[in-house]
């Protein structure tokens, strides 16, 4: 490929290795393995530095000759490059020493990690020619596609299971795409997509863009490294649902050390599932490569409640290339995770940051992430879209007259609290 900047060169099936041209394909037709992005890594080297990556405005394109675009992005200019938190008072809590949050529940314009992987699909979906874009969704990434698809000017059609949170469906509803509420599971809703995708010719994200959709999840490899001054952490927790996010953050890692701007390589990658849900932990614990699909999800963690995960094979593969682990979390455990993160570093995270964290919390306990080494737990989502779960389990507010008697009548415990603190 000619075009200048641009270092993608293909697809390739990640099975047999067969070639495909770069448009809206993503299984192999001899044998259905997905199809990624191949790079020219040799011409990548010679024009990627730290240096030049500095000098780049702070968001998910600042890596973008390793991102699948022919031309400029026409999407994302203010997603991506999101915080990088040093958490000493939850490390306290947890008996670790170096440990940091990639903070995603404030990605922008929709508050979760699907702002990293959208505007990479749509940039290309509009490159390819699309004018209507759709996905299959658990949530965050029904809001991304909708905010993105409005952002960009493409029509969205969206469809979701039914019985999602409030603020996701609100969170949606916003921008104005069609929302189509599927009676059925996350899985169900997928297979229609998949039916819809062939038969309409529409850009389905996480369907037929998904060899691009996925790369862009890489970005938050590369943003880890670059924020801890270009190097990996020894250990990496991140939730998995359909398995796009954990083997990417892997990859990512291992095109940076290939690159060499990062010199080593020595990180473990975690995956967290919820427990009503944990098709692609129980093969890690099991030590297993055939994943046994939930065909009934149960869990208050519905952004993670997929139960036959279209990439666990290579969630798996990451796992055990990096020698990390895997580990689940009940809903007691979320919601106590939940409270923790606030407690300790001021972030509201969703269900699936409560298991992010209350995975990390049992690996640290267990020794696995033994206490004097860096770890990076992945917070991908903001709690004010999943109030359902923690309302009623938070305390609640003592109510008043307006006056200073009726406060002083009913505030014993505040006043008492006040005074020996
Ligand atoms: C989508 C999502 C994930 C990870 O999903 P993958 O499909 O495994 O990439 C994690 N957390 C949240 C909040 C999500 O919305
Ligand atoms: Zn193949």
């Amino acid at each position: 490929m000619s075009v200048k900047g641009c270092y993608m060169t293909a697809l390739r099936c990640r099975e047999c290795g067969r070639e495909y041209a770069a448009e809206a394909v993503y299984s192999c037709e001899y044998c259905f393995g997905p199809l990624e992005v191949v790079y020219n890594y040799d011409q990548i080297r010679q024009v990627m530095s730290a240096e030049a990556i500095a000098s780049r405005p702070e968001n998910l394109w600042r890596y973008r000759e390793l991102l699948p675009l022919q031309g400029e992005p026409t999407d994302g200019l203010n997603s991506g490059y999101t915080p990088l938190v040093r958490a000493d008072r939850l490390a306290r809590e947890l008996g670790l020493r170096e440990l940091y949050l990639k903070d995603d529940s404030v990605n922008r314009p929709t508050l979760s990690y699907k702002d990293r992987v959208v505007p990479v699909a749509l940039s290309r979906a509009k490159e390819l020619g699309f004018r209507i874009v759709g996905c299959a969704s658990t949530g965050n990434l029904a809001n991304a596609v909708a905010a993105h698809a409005a952002l960009a000017g493409l029509r969205a059609v969206i469809f979701i299971p039914s019985g999602l949170e409030l603020g996701k469906v609100l969170g949606t509803l916003v921008y104005g795409p069609d929302l189509v509420s599927v009676e059925g599971t996350y899985d169900e809703v997928n297979r229609l997509c998949t039916e819809v995708a062939g038969k309409y010719g529409w850009a389905f994200v996480n369907v037929n863009m998904r060899p691009y959709y996925t790369e862009g999840a890489k970005t938050s490899a590369f943003e880890i490294a670059e924020q801890l001054g270009w190097r990996a952490p020894k250990h990496v927790v991140l939730p998995v649902a359909g398995g796009t996010l954990l083997p990417k953050v892997w990859k990512g890692f291992q095109e940076l050390e290939y690159l060499g701007l990062i010199s080593e390589l020595p990180t473990k990658i975690y995956a967290a599932q919820p427990d009503g849900c944990s098709p692609v932990v129980n093969a890690i614990k099991e030590g297993t490569d055939i994943i046994r699909p939930v065909r009934k999800p149960q869990t208050i963690a519905l952004s993670l409640a997929i139960g036959n995960p279209a990439d666990g094979y290579y969630v798996l593969k990451a796992v055990s290339e990096s020698g990390g682990h895997g580990e689940t979390a009940t809903d007691e455990e979320i919601v106590e995770a939940i409270k923790l993160l606030a407690r300790t570093e001021g972030i509201f995270t969703e269900t699936a940051g409560g298991v992010t964290i209350a995975v990390l919390k049992k690996l640290a306990a267990s020794g696995r992430i033994p206490p004097d080494e860096t770890a990076v737990a992945c917070v991908t989502g903001n709690g004010l879209k999943t109030t359902e779960p923690v309302s009623g389990r938070l305390g609640e507010a003592l109510e008043v007259e307006p006056s200073l008697a009726s406060f002083e009548a009913r505030a014993g415990k505040i006043l008492e609290a006040a005074a020996i603190s």
